[in-house]
């Protein structure tokens, strides 16, 4: 599988404006990158938000697609993964889409939050075409020097990994955030591909009840299938809810809530659904969508709450995404969460059908 001269790739030119079809020339194969010919790059709610111009510092025109699967086709210099092994063409990987932590600024090194160091890039969302083929939506991506690659082990499909995609790695650091323990209670708002997955790997850490709470009923069937015990419609009113909630758990609430709905409103609700002293995860408030009344006494201080927000992703979630894949995919149905596959040059229907909510997840294959 050589390098080939030019690739397709499918461009965002703007804001609003319509997906086009372009080739880019092959880039300077520097050593100690690897250029993966694209098996599957997800398409999600982050993309859409890029074609309404919602997210900050994005350097338009872009190759969208940030969590993607591909074979390496060229390895310019030896590459090892974490254990030391050499990747080698041919192989099945994925990679960190976060590039470029700098290891050298305050969040890197003082306070050790890696996911808000300034010169981290995205690709696909914060490197443009002016980057080069630096995103998932094309034929190939061209993984710089210092990206984090992953194996796809021999047992996991790509169609598995990729069916979790990016809502899987950010459930995961989210689920580590709510520190979800054997025994406990766990409330997830939102029934996205981040809900879904927060919903299976709570269910995987031994939580005993997970509500499942969102919209439409088609994902909270979803929902139960991923290892929800109890859904709750967004048609029930939110003091519905709550009370549907306190009533299932001795009247106490959840140990644990993790917010991935992305309404503000879902913030308030996860306060009234966590239990006194309960620990209350923000993973879902990805873009601003505004704010919200929150009240304090009775809601924070009095119930003795913690509240811990969720931004980004870092290697290690990725590398267990991989891994808890790879060991439970065949349980849990994260390939079916992929409602719709799209060819290149249909990345705009692509986009449409995540916007309008007709599939979870589609996936672009180039
Ligand atoms: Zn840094
Ligand atoms: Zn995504």
């Amino acid at each position: 599988m050589p390098a080939r001269a030019t690739y397709a790739a499918a461009v965002m030119p703007a804001p609003r404006a319509a997906m086009r079809l372009e080739q880019l020339p092959l880039p300077a194969l520097d050593p100690g990158g690897a250029l993966l010919h694209v098996t599957y790059s997800e398409v999600c709610g982050t993309d859409v938000h890029l074609h309404h111009g919602r997210l900050s510092g994005v350097p338009y025109p872009i190759i969208p697609g940030h969590v993607s699967v591909g074979t390496i086709a060229a390895l310019p210099a030896p590459l090892n993964d974490v254990e030391g092994v050499p990747y080698r063409e041919g192989d099945v990987v994925t990679f960190l889409d976060v590039h470029g932590s700098c290891g050298r600024c305050y969040q890197c090194l003082v306070t050790k939050q890696t996911t808000r160091c300034p010169s981290r890039r995205v690709y696909g969302i914060s490197y443009g075409v002016r980057d080069g083929l630096a995103g998932g939506w094309a034929q190939a991506i061209w993984l710089k020097p210092g990206t984090h690659l992953v194996r796809l082990p021999a047992e996991l499909a790509p169609e598995t990994f990729i069916g979790g995609g990016c809502g899987l790695v950010t459930a995961v650091h989210a689920v580590e955030r709510a520190e979800v323990r054997v025994g406990m209670t766990v409330a997830v708002l939102g029934a996205g591909p981040v809900g879904q997955s927060a919903v299976a790997l709570s269910a995987l850490s031994g939580a005993v009840r997970i509500f499942a709470i969102g919209d439409p009923a088609s994902r909270l069937e979803f929902a139960k299938r991923m290892g929800a015990t109890d859904v709750i419609g967004l048609d029930v009113p939110p003091n519905e809810r709550a009370e549907l909630v306190r009533r299932a758990t001795g009247g106490h609430g959840v140990d644990a809530v993790i917010e991935a709905a992305g309404a503000p409103d879902a913030v308030s609700q996860a306060l009234d659904l966590v239990r006194d002293g309960g620990r209350v995860v923000i993973a879902g408030q990805y873009t601003d969508t505004g704010d919200v009344l929150i009240h304090p006494h009775w809601q924070i201080n009095r119930k003795h709450v913690e509240i811990r927000g969720c931004w980004g992703s870092d290697y290690s979630h990725v590398h267990r995404a991989v891994q808890i894949a790879a060991r439970f995919g065949e349980r849990i149905p994260w390939r079916e969460m992929i409602g719709g596959r799209f060819a290149l040059a249909d990345a705009g229907k692509a986009l449409e059908a995540v916007e309008r909510r007709e599939v979870t997840k589609a996936v672009i294959v180039p």
